[in-house]
């Protein structure tokens, strides 16, 4: 499989474009386009923030994209995503302004129809179906366009983990409420990914995001574009290029165990690695690996235990919260009520999920082990 990689020193229109003329002709990618292709471009638009942040997919990478598709004939571009929060015209319209989508119209169409369709999965998934939004489905192309992140609950998000935004609105929180463990969650978006099926991901690491993501951490520039048609080994790689081990990343351990990532396979095109990378900060939830530093045969029932010992909660700062609700919203669990203006939370219930993390606009919710 062919894996790009190309320099990009800043989020500037003219040094972006030339990369990703580059990577579309490395990997052969306008044989497939043709004037009557509908493309849908999914990008990681998490929650409304201003793309200076690095949770989301930055607009020019985007624009670069839809410039090369227009050059090469191709005028239906649709841009969808069902970001944190609700799935509605209004909440959309808020998201699609504060990321800075607004300015890729009219060359592309920011999605409108808010509605979803169940699919049913292949023979062989745990899972019988998915209720997948609309425009992905009725897609004859999908461009998925990620943010490269740690992330609180996977460790990890990139090509993979972007495609559970084609879950609608707040049926990704109960999505996590029936499959808290990671290993079954992790299979899930194997299967949504497999489901799904992208013909192309490209990974924004221009600026990338270290520490607490999807959308509490901080920057961490890799000054550079990612591009390939396998998205499994492409995370591998990624998560390579963070100082992560990708074996410690469930989903992308499943995915090399199911044959899907291929590591050795892997051939890099554009330019080299840099030889001067350095680690990426983990979460807060992930920073107590003593599992680790212990031999094979302990390390299960060592993880048995401290899963339970070590449970990550979250911990509000009360000073920082403006009892918005958004985190109560998100809550599959339904344990956080807003009483007299703050937030308040019950420990009883909880699936450390993070969903109210990922959704608090105001940073107001870090990690806490409960030993
Ligand atoms: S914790 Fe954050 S999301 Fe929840 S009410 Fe407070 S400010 Fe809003
Ligand atoms: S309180 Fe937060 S971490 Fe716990 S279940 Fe609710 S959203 Fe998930």
């Amino acid at each position: 499989m062919i894996q790009t990689l190309y320099h990009v020193p800043e989020y500037n229109e003219e040094l972006i474009y030339p990369a990703v003329c580059k990577f579309m002709k490395d990997l052969n990618i306008g044989k497939d386009m043709r004037p009557d292709l509908k493309v849908v471009i999914k990008p990681n638009m998490v929650m409304a923030k201003n793309p200076s942040f690095p949770a989301t997919t930055h607009p020019l990478v985007i624009k670069a994209v839809i410039r090369w598709l227009n050059e090469h004939g191709v005028k239906n571009i649709t841009i969808a995503e069902s970001s944190g929060g609700l799935y509605n015209g209004e909440y959309m319209k808020n998201v699609y302004y504060v990321c800075g989508m607004k300015q890729l119209e009219p060359e592309a169409v920011l999605n409108q129809d808010f509605s979803a369709r169940t699919v049913n999965c292949k023979e062989g998934f745990r899972n019988h179906s998915f209720h997948i939004i609309t425009p992905i489905l009725e897609a004859d192309y999908v461009i998925n366009i990620c943010k490269l992140k740690t992330h609180a609950m996977t460790g990890y998000s990139g090509g993979i983990k972007n495609l559970f935004g084609t879950i609608p609105g707040l049926e990704k929180p109960q999505m996590h409420y029936r499959w808290p463990d990671i290993r079954d969650f992790s299979r899930m978006l194997l299967e949504l990914a497999q489901t799904v099926s992208p013909q192309l991901t490209i990974i924004d690491a221009i600026d990338a995001m270290e520490g607490n993501g999807p959308t509490g951490g901080t920057s961490h520039p890799l000054y550079m574009l990612l591009a390939a048609k396998d998205l499994y080994t492409q995370d591998y790689f990624a998560a390579k290029l963070m100082g992560l081990d990708p074996m410690d990343i469930e989903m992308i351990k499943q995915a090399v165990e199911a044959g899907l990532a291929r590591p050795d396979e892997m051939e890099l095109s554009g330019d080299s690695v840099p030889d001067n990378l350095t680690p990426f900060q983990v979460p807060d939830t992930k920073k107590l690996d003593f599992a680790s530093a212990l031999p094979g045969f302990l390390q299960k029932p060592f993880v048995f235990f401290a899963s339970r010992l070590f449970k990550s909660y979250p911990l509000l700062n009360r000073e920082l919260c403006v009892g918005c609700g958004k985190c109560a919203e998100s809550c599959p669990a339904h344990i956080i009520k807003i009483e007299n203006k703050k937030a308040s939370f019950r420990r009883k219930g909880c699936i450390s999920c993070f969903c109210c993390q990922e959704m608090c606009p105001m940073k107001a919710i870090s990690v806490k082990k409960a030993f």
